[in-house]
Order: structure tokens, then sequence, then C-alpha cells
């Protein structure tokens, strides 16, 4: 079994599932991240139990995992990673778990003619029978937008960023930014329906950050791992990105924001996420 390298100490594991969602590993001095949890290829092994055997086999201490947003092809096999790395670090930013419950209920349970049954299977193995799965997969809760994390001698920064979905969250490692499934430059087929308001915070989040801390980003990783980008002028995929959200800015207007969940529905999630972190 083979790492592909793809940049100092990035690897992909491989590509996985009908939706060809990349397993990702980051090292650093023996500790490692997974990045990603897709589904399986139709009777192929887990990508889990592959990331296990490959971690063990280095002798690698696996710190972290880690997930670009809750969209199902993303995270099929969430449960499983879980399982097969208990010792792991899995930091969410709240949004994560949160709209990974409103990714649910839009798939499952909303009428779309296009909704493909299998993704209903999906859910339910990521369901199981508890009433808080959602909230039960994290071990380490944020509400910072930019939190930083130690993976060997490097570090990992993770950047609330929606755009693609509200559960977005970027990852800039040794000068890589994985993008998670954020559409750069023009066009944004995104079905999510974000605001545009809300994708230009996230870039201009992005751009503070490597403005602030003389952060040098120039590799593009999409978690599909289709479309990298190399040697990028960091800068001018901000500028040419926000310039085309700006222009959409009338037209997605009524894109989704937070209040359109239900506040009560955040609030319970608020406070059973703070009873949990007590204990
Ligand atoms: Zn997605």
């Amino acid at each position: 079994m083979e790492l592909t390298k793809m940049s100092d100490g990035i690897y992909l594991i491989g590509i996985y599932g009908s939706f060809k969602v990349g397993l990702w590993l980051l090292e650093s001095n023996g500790e490692c991240a997974l990045f990603e949890m897709p589904e399986a290829d139709k009777n192929g092994e887990s990508p889990a139990k592959i990331a296990r055997r490959i971690i063990d086999q280095k002798g690698w201490k696996c710190k972290y995992l880690f997930l670009s947003h809750p969209h199902i092809d993303h995270s099929a096999t969430i449960r499983e990673f879980r399982e097969t790395f208990p010792e792991a670090i899995f930091p969410a930013h709240y949004s994560i778990p949160m709209y990974m419950r409103v990714s649910e209920h839009y798939w499952t349970k909303s009428k779309r003619e296009d909704k493909p049954v299998e993704f209903e299977e999906a859910w339910k193995n990521i369901k199981g029978n508890d009433p808080l799965w959602y909230l039960s997969f994290y071990n380490s809760i944020t509400v910072d937008d930019i939190t930083c994390y130690e993976l060997g001698c490097e570090k990992i920064y993770m950047i609330y960023g929606p755009k693609h979905s509200l559960g977005d969250v970027h990852y800039i490692y040794r000068g890589c930014w994985f993008s998670g499934d954020w559409w750069i430059y023009e066009g944004d087929p995104s079905e999510d329906r974000i605001a545009s308001s809300k994708a230009i915070m996230s870039l201009n989040r992005l751009e503070d950050f490597s403005i602030l801390k003389d952060y040098k980003i120039h590799t593009v990783f999409p978690s599909h791992a289709n479309n990298i980008l190399r040697n990028v002028d960091f800068h001018d995929i901000i500028t040419r990105t926000r310039k085309y959200q700006e222009k959409l800015e009338e037209k997605r207007k009524d894109g989704y924001d937070w209040t359109k969940f239900g506040l009560k529905e955040l609030y319970y999630w608020v406070f059973t996420v703070m009873e949990k972190q007590k204990k």
C-alpha cells in the first residue's frame, strides 16, 4: 500500500466512493492527522481501516481527525473513523455538528426528487440509535473562527469559512490550503445557496489570516483532489472570487443564514454541547 506524496508532509491515501472524495494524511515528526471520511468504494475496504493499517505500519501516532464540511460524501464513514481511531482528537468548529444536523434533515426529510436512496442509508449508518448523534463524534468543539493545532513540529490552522456549505472549515498546513469543496475564481455552482455576504466574510477571513500572519499560501488542495493548484497567487484567488460574489450579492440576498434554521434548535444545541464539555 502506497501513500501518494502531494507536498512535504502531505499525502493522499486514496480517492473513495461514488463522489470520489480524497482521504488525506498530514504528518510531522511521527504525528499525523487524517482529513475527510469518505464512503468506501463499492465492495471495497473501509477507508478508515486502510488508514489504520498505513499509520500502524509507519509507526505514526494519529493525533487528529478533521472534516472539511459535513456533506454526506465527506462524512459517510465518520462513525467508523471515530471507532477506528479512539486515541485521536476530533475537533470541530461548532458549525460542523450544527450543519450536519441540518444537512441530514435536508437530505432525508425534504421532498427532493433527485435524492439518491443510498443517501438515506448512509445517514442511517451515521446516526445509529443516538438521538444526539451529530454531537457525539467530536471531542473538542470550538467557537473560535480560527484555531491552531500543533502537529509534530508544525501548526495546522483551522479556519471557519462558509461558501459551499454553512459548515465549511478550511485547514492551512505548510503553505497549503485545504479548500474543501470551495469553487474558487469565477462561478459557484453550489446548490446550498449560501448568502454572498457570508461567502465574502469567509474570503476576507482567509485573506486577513494570510496578511496578519504574513503566511504565504502556495498550494490549493481541494478535497476531491481535482483541480489542484500549485504556485498560486493567493491574493489574486481571493480578489477574483470575491469580485464574483459581490456581483451575486443581489441575487443571493435570500441565501441561507443561521436564523432560518430556528433559534430553538440552536439554543438547545449550544446548551447540550456545553453540558457535554463540562463532563
Ligand atoms: Zn460538499
